[in-house]
């Protein structure tokens, strides 16, 4: 845990990562949860494997519950996260051992699921895979919901919370972040997780400001000191005095007035100050994240990573069901452009029954295109049920994971196999559709020319590009300030990528994390990237932000920043300009 500087006129106490943006002022709550550890004697196999079931029903239950209150409260993509929590806890593989170990062993049903649960936990926790590393808080989550079942009088519950609290804790299990009550926490630090755990991505749809990756701070801070929290700077503050408390309630008002001025850029098209027009577009993953984006004001999909489809069951969906899932995003957005990335899988990404056979570099293996061109069979029903669901949309059709300009004269090539197969259906309609790739991998800025007979379109991946140009694990957390889009070289190479692309009149996209930045945006317009597709609830901000700019303005600021001596310069000029424009 480091201290840095702040923006604000304090030093902090401490300094992590943000995770959900947002100001904070209050007491603090720290909240130690403990799965039970009483023991009864044993009472004989039936009676515990009985205890046992009966415990389990209970939790199923519930979780039955929370999956309602979820799809109600937050949305159904959250719910899933426990509708994966109902599936493992009728799992023979978890459930078998217990009863095993009660039968066999002649364990009680608390230590039997102690030791089962514990013996999947190392399993889990020594996985290659970040995505299995994350599951192992729902085990940890299920077993203390066990075990707390078997003894519902020790329950340690947050619903103890009275009072506004900022809630600090070791670690918040997905059923405890969606039982949080909003009125009372106000703001949410952790010393575990990340960006990416379900904490985090709770928090930010409730919209509670929130750090996370703080060790220590359960006893760092204690119950009842009076701290901010500045969730975007991943700050911490003690608030003591009622100067701090004030400043911070007038930014937390002046945040809430700022909010309410934006649906003044409702309906309106998106264009600088001198009329360059932009397109700001949705990032999505299913249905409900489309409906966002068109309540939010997005001006098409700019990317539907359709990988979501694909998870969290046991074999890919069908034709029809890929069809429908489609077409319910094309049909929403009829006219506006909307862009369907194929099978992202792999790499961080994994999806069971997808075997990809064990690699020493997963994220240099086959996975994306490189997968989908060796299982035609599954490709090609996917792309099929992109054509198909065409009938009434917009579509564009976009490639993950592109390394050679030649993957992109397969994918055209199959793309045209489809629509020969599928024209010997009559009711196939044919209808025009756009196709591109995605530029996530550098050796593909140089192959632009090649590119170009077999797309229209190219969409620039921030997110793997940053992470296959710099050589750095995007899910590192040891090595994240490596990560950075400030890297010189970096934004280079984005300029470069945007000349090649114009050059050889390619339509210029970002669908990365970094597309959707503040601070990047003036570089991105004046490189001539003419799409930018985020998070579906920033549109309008980015629109307010654009108007404010001028392409003359835009130049000017690439300039001098191609002019930096490094990534901090690079910031410093960024972050300057940012604070000059949103004030004026
Ligand atoms: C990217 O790599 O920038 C991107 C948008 O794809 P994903 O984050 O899904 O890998
Ligand atoms: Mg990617």
């Amino acid at each position: 845990m480091g201290v840095v500087s702040s923006k604000h006129p304090f030093a902090p106490i401490v300094c992590g990562n943000g995770v959900s943006k947002g100001i904070a002022v209050g007491s603090a709550f720290v909240f130690r949860d403990e799965a039970p550890l009483i023991e009864k004697p044993f009472q004989g196999a039936a009676i515990e494997v009985a205890r046992f079931e009966s415990a389990q029903a209970t939790v199923l239950k519930s979780i039955e519950l929370m999956i309602e209150k979820t799809k109600r409260d937050v949305g159904p993509e959250e719910a899933e996260i426990f509708e994966a929590h109902l599936m493992m806890l009728q799992d023979e593989e978890l459930i078998q051992p217990i009863k095993t170990s009660i039968e066999q062993d002649q364990q009680t049903a608390e230590s039997a699921i102690r030791m089962s649960f514990e013996a999947h936990i190392l399993v889990f926790s020594e996985a290659d895979s970040d995505y299995m590393r994350e599951r192992v808080l729902d085990l940890k989550d299920l077993r203390a919901q066990l075990l707390h079942a078997l003894h519902p009088e020790a329950r340690s519950t947050l619903s103890g919370i009275k009072n506004q609290v900022i809630l600090i804790t070791e670690d918040l299990t997905p059923s405890q972040t969606i039982g949080l009550d909003r009125e009372k926490v106000m703001g949410i630090i952790t010393e575990k997780g990340g960006e990416t755990s379900h904490t985090a991505i709770i928090a930010r749809t409730l919209g509670i400001p929130a750090i996370s990756g703080l060790s220590g701070i359960t006893e760092t801070i204690t119950t009842g000191m009076e701290i901010a929290l500045d969730g975007k700077e991943g700050s911490i503050f003690e608030a003591t005095s009622p100067n701090t408390r004030d400043y911070f309630q007038k930014i937390i008002l002046a945040q809430q007035s700022d909010q309410n001025a934006l649906t003044h850029f409702v309906g309106k098209k998106t264009s600088t100050h001198d009329l360059h027009s932009m397109n700001l577009m949705g990032n999505i993953g299913n249905f409900e994240d489309a409906k966002a984006a068109l309540s939010g004001d997005s001006e098409g999909i700019g990317l539907f990573r359709t990988e979501f489809l694909f998870m969290e069951r046991k074999s890919a969906p069908s034709l029809d069901e890929q069809m429908s899932a489609y077409y319910q995003v094309l049909s929403l957005f009829s006219s506006q452009e909307v862009i369907i990335r194929t099978l992202d899988v792999g790499g961080d990404k994994p999806i069971d029954y997808i075997q990809i056979k064990k690699e020493e570099n997963p994220f240099l293996g086959v996975r994306a295109i490189r997968y989908c061109l060796k299982d035609l069979p599954l490709f090609k029903t996917q792309i099929k049920a992109l054509l198909v669901a065409n009938d009434f949309g917009n579509l564009s059709i976009m490639t993950p994971m592109v390394s050679h300009a030649a993957e992109a004269k397969k994918m055209k090539l199959l793309v045209d196999e489809c629509q020969q197969e599928l024209l010997l259906n009559s009711d196939y309609k044919n209808k025009s559709f756009k196709l591109g790739t995605m530029i996530e991998i550098p050796s593909l800025i140089f192959e632009m020319k090649e590119l170009k007979e077999y797309v229209s379109f190219i969409s620039v991946g921030t997110n793997d590009l940053m992470q296959y140009s710099l050589a750095v694990d995007r899910m590192n957390p040891d090595l994240q300030d490596l990560y950075s889009p400030y890297h010189l070289g970096f934004i280079r190479m984005m300029k470069l990528l945007a000349d090649e692309g114009q050059k050889y009149g390619l339509n210029l996209g970002i669908c990365g994390e970094s597309g959707g930045k503040d601070e990047f945006i003036p570089l991105w317009i004046a490189m001539g990237y003419t799409k930018l597709s985020m998070v579906p609830g920033e549109v309008l901000n980015k629109r307010r932000l654009i108007s404010k700019l001028t392409m003359n303005d835009c130049k000017a600021l690439l300039d001098n920043v191609l002019q930096s001596a490094d990534a901090s310069e690079v910031k410093l000029k960024l972050s300057e300009f940012h604070e000059r424009i949103m004030g004026a």
